[in-house]
């Protein structure tokens, strides 16, 4: 290989031997971060006002098979409930689906809810680095993940080291859908329960049907 030019403009020129021992460059994707399902339920939708009620979080493989789970019910959250700043719509729909009783019952608070997430996260650490060095990061998944990222980490700022700056966010699908695919007819979901593991589970169903739709 040579490299020709005048003054104006270098070129780089191959020779037909150099052109025929060319070999397209193989595009190298990187390794996806793991899926890490969010889901959390609050006592209302400003992260700056308002308080973590629930958090569960689940590690699923590329098949979207569940390896792993956590569920924390905060028990200091009730603190804001006596406070009075929980509309009463919200506080009927957490009566409702047991989560006010079980923070009734939960001796848990912030700063424990945090290094049990870290944990979580980082339960490989031994292999791969300091247990307070993040050993990897992923990619969260969820239904409108953005909203549950936002409150995470306006309570754990110091949990962002973990996300990717990417999600996977299966309402996309569905908004998709529903502008394109109009005549498509979509499974029956069940409703969502507001409770943050079960909600996951749901998110997940979901990503499976279209997997096989969009990815055979
Ligand atoms: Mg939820």
């Amino acid at each position: 290989m040579k490299i020709f030019g005048n003054d104006e403009a270098p070129k780089l020129v191959f020779s037909e031997q150099e052109l025929s021992e060319l070999e397209p460059e193989q595009v190298k994707l990187d390794a996806p971060h793991p899926l890490l399902w969010l889901d959390i339920e609050t006592t209302g939708l400003d992260p700056r006002e308002d308080q973590i009620f629930e958090v569960a979080m689940v590690k699923t493989d590329d098949d979207l098979n569940v390896l792993e789970e956590l569920q924390i019910v905060l028990g200091d959250t009730l603190e804001w409930v006596t406070l009075g700043k929980v509309k009463p719509e919200v506080l009927k729909m957490h009566v409702d689906n047991g989560l006010l009783l079980e923070a009734r019952a939960s001796s848990v608070r912030s700063e424990e809810a945090k290094w049990k997430i870290i944990k979580f996260l980082t339960d490989d650490y031994s292999q791969s680095g300091s247990f307070w060095e993040p050993v990897k990061k992923y990619t969260l998944a969820g239904s409108s993940v953005h909203f549950d990222k936002s409150f995470v980490l306006a309570k754990w700022p110091g949990l962002a080291s973990y996300f990717d700056y990417r999600i996977v966010d299966v309402s996309t699908l569905r908004e998709l859908g529903k502008r394109w695919l109009p005549a498509y007819s979509l499974p029956e979901w069940d409703e969502s329960e507001h409770r943050a593991l079960s909600d996951i589970h749901r998110s997940i169903e979901i990503l499976r049907f279209w997997r096989g739709e969009l990815y055979g």
